[in-house]
């Protein structure tokens, strides 16, 4: 036994709990002022109609323009606003830049398509989400037609009554409801019935391995038959390659969204994948 060596491990160990503490607490620091300062933006990344390969909709995904540090993606950010409650602030922020954002789509002439803007746990649970989204369709006049929600299953599970509450309000002003990464939460198949859902969106794990796992294509073709039975509309995401569009297409899913077609793109890129629709 070397005390030596046990004491210069527990070091490091503080150490590294300590410089992550640190950077935590740094990034939050900085998460604190990005709104006022205007450093988030949105990319768009295209969902695909499967039948004609033309662009159907696009999902509004939040970046955040760090100084020093470039584009920080969500999953780097969205966790510690979800813990500090900025999450409230931040995602009223997105819906409204996204109705605003197709308003001048629609100004400058462009095919107008649905924009998905994905909510989270906390978002949903406040009880200004409502109003607040009242709020900005009246600010905007966008047609909530052009407007859907993500949210995951786990979301939807962790409250009760109120949850449908809140999903039936929405849903009563028009705005579509779909439900992310299907099939990594809870999967309790009554809530499918229960809820004013639309739309479910299958999760990336389930297509990663399609041309190679019978068993994720057994998953994928019972879900798809599933939505189809309870005439909800399916999005498969992280199609990645011609072999998973093929399977998908076989499989009669109707959309798709995943590298194949674009990443997540800037709005410029986005106003021009709208041009050529038209
Ligand atoms: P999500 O809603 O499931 O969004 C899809 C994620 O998959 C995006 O990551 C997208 O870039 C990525 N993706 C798309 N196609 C492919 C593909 O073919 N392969 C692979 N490997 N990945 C693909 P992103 O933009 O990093 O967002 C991550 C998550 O952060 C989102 O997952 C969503 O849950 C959350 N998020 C993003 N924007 C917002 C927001 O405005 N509000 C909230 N509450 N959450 C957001
Ligand atoms: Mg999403
Ligand atoms: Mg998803
Ligand atoms: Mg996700």
């Amino acid at each position: 036994y070397h005390a030596k060596a046990a004491g210069r491990n527990t070091y490091q160990f503080f150490t590294q709990k300590m410089n992550s503490a640190a950077s935590h607490f740094e990034l939050e620091t900085s998460l604190r002022s990005a709104l006022a300062q205007s450093q988030f933006e949105l990319h768009f990344q295209p969902i695909i109609d499967i039948g004609t390969r033309r662009l159907h909709s696009l999902e509004v995904l939040l970046r955040w323009r760090r100084p020093g540090s470039g584009l920080v993606g969500p999953d780097k950010f969205i966790p510690i606003l979800e813990e500090n409650g900025l999450i409230v602030p931040v995602g009223e922020w997105v819906i409204r830049r996204a109705c605003e954002q197709s308003m001048e789509w629609k100004r400058q002439g462009l095919q107008p398509v649905p924009l998905a803007v994905n909510l989270s746990p906390r978002q949903f649970m406040h009880r200004g989400l409502v109003p607040a989204i009242r709020r900005i369709l009246d600010d905007t006049g966008i047609d909530p037609a052009l407007l859907e929600f993500e949210i995951t299953e786990t979301a939807l599970m962790q409250q009760g009554e109120q949850t449908l509450d809140i999903l039936g309000q929405i849903n009563a002003m028009g705005i579509r409801l779909s439900i992310d990464d299907f099939g990594t939460g809870y999967s309790s198949l009554a809530y499918l019935k229960r809820f004013p859902v639309k739309k479910i969106k299958i999760d990336r794990a389930f297509i990663k391995d399609l041309e190679r796992s019978a068993e994720d294509r057994a998953i994928v073709a019972a879900i798809i038959a599933l939505s189809d039975s309870l005439q909800l509309s399916v999005v498969a995401e992280g199609v990645e390659t011609e072999g998973h569009y093929a399977l998908l297409q076989e499989q009669g899913c109707q959309f798709a969204q995943g590298y194949l077609f674009s990443p997540p793109v800037p709005r410029v890129n986005a106003a021009n994948m709208l041009e050529r629709l038209g």
